[in-house]
């Protein structure tokens, strides 16, 4: 039996029908973080909590990744199997901004400013065949 495995701990809720990052907020300033630190960046608090972030944002701007990204990156894929992918910044209200995957690697199909939605989904497998899940975003529907 394969399980799947997050690809970090703590990263986002999972397994879940609907998973949502988790980010630290400080209690003192109210600056959200991600992923979770566990004091603050902008005033050095530590009265922070862990909290699900929004599942859906603004893509704030984004690029295609058109070759295969030098180690730590590590996916299933080689040099001759590799499909360039998004990424962005997606802007969750009243959270932070989050660097991430897209699913979309068409660039007439991705505008700075277009609702997107948290996805988790198999990013590679591990040596004994688990499906290693990350989150991306896709287009909202
Ligand atoms: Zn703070």
């Amino acid at each position: 039996m394969y399980k799947q495995i997050p690809i970090a701990e703590g990263l986002f809720t999972w397994p879940s029908e609907t998973p949502a990052l988790l980010g630290s907020r400080c209690r003192s300033c109210n600056i959200a973080e991600f992923p979770r630190k566990p004091s603050c960046p902008a005033c050095g608090s530590e009265d922070v909590v862990t909290e699900e972030l929004p599942r859906r944002g603004k893509l704030w701007t984004w690029t295609i990744q058109g070759f295969m990204p030098k180690k730590p990156y590590h996916s299933d894929e080689t040099p001759e199997t590799f499909t360039p992918f998004g990424v962005g910044y997606v802007e969750l209200p009243g959270a932070v901004c989050v660097e991430s995957r897209l699913l979309e690697n068409d660039p007439a199909k991705l505008k700075i400013g277009m609702e997107m939605e948290l996805v988790v989904e198999t990013f590679r497998h591990d040596d004994a065949g688990n499906p290693v899940m990350s989150f991306a975003f896709k287009a909202a529907e």
